[in-house]
């Protein structure tokens, strides 16, 4: 459903991504491991069609995204959702809003207000709220939220995008542990519901071995590692991975 072939990356003389490979398979659950500037938002902005390999390939969905032409490449964007570490909410609107504008790229022109959504929608967004177990929150101002209850709200988005992957930047780097192990339960258990395809970049290593199906590490915008979890040891991946982020694991 993913592959990435020989991709690098330069911004300028920076090199973020160096011959990067990477299949993910239908309904893989793939962290991303790696230390602070070793490539792990590049590569997953790449996933979504935001960035273009400087060489190599990528093809998602079985399109080479670097090929696409703009609508072809937002219908593309329209089957991947994508969760960030910030939660990227609008403060001022409520709960309820905020999952709607979800649904934008199905929608022609812009929506000011909830009069200017469908029913539809509107009811999709309130059992997407009631998945995330958040419907008590419907009307409620977005900035009022805790963090890991906005982080809910941003999935809760995501999924009105009827996403076949899900692209997950560090989404609990800014929760305190109780609400990241609720967060990271939360996209394990949708995922499964809705066979969805996860990639979900993490800088710590333990939750990382907990969670994920198969870890990829990354240094320096090389994959170091790549390997499935059952079995895998802390010490094994700290091993390889302690040379990686031996600071932030
Ligand atoms: P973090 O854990 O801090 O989020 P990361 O693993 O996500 O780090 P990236 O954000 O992918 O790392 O950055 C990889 C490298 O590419 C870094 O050296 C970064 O400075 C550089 N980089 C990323 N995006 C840009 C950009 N738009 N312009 C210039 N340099 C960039
Ligand atoms: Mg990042």
């Amino acid at each position: 459903i993913i592959s990435v072939s020989r991709v690098t990356k330069d911004f300028g003389s920076t090199r973020a991504l160096r011959a990067v490979d990477l299949t993910v398979e239908q309904g893989e659950v793939v962290v991303l491991l790696g230390r602070s500037g070793s490539g792990k938002s590049t590569l997953l902005r790449h996933l979504d069609g935001l960035e273009r390999p400087s060489a190599g390939v990528v093809e998602v969905l079985g399109e080479d995204v670097a090929t696409l032409r703009p609508a072809a490449l937002r219908a593309l964007r329209g089957r991947v959702g994508m969760i960030f570490q910030r939660f990227e909410l609008v403060p001022s609107l409520t709960v309820l809003e905020n999952v709607l504008t979800g649904a934008l790229s199905r929608l022609r022109g812009p929506r000011l207000g909830l009069w200017a959504y469908p029913r539809s929608l509107k009811l999709l967004a309130i059992t997407h709220l009631e998945r995330v177990g958040l419907l008590e929150k419907t009307y409620q101002r977005a900035d009022q939220l805790s963090g890991g209850e906005q982080q809910r709200v941003a999935i809760a988005r995501a999924l009105m995008q009827d996403p076949r992957i899900l692209l997950a930047d560090e989404p609990v780097a800014s929760l305190d542990p109780e609400s990241s192990d609720q967060v990271m339960r939360l996209i394990r258990e949708i995922a499964a519901d809705d066979g969805l395809t996860v990639v979900c970049s993490l800088h710590q290593v333990d939750l990382a071995l907990g969670w994920g199906d198969r870890i990829v590490g990354l240094r320096h915008g090389e994959v170091v590692l790549d390997t499935t979890t059952d079995g895998l040891g802390r010490a094994e991946v700290m091993e390889i991975y302690g040379r990686v982020a031996a600071s932030t694991a």
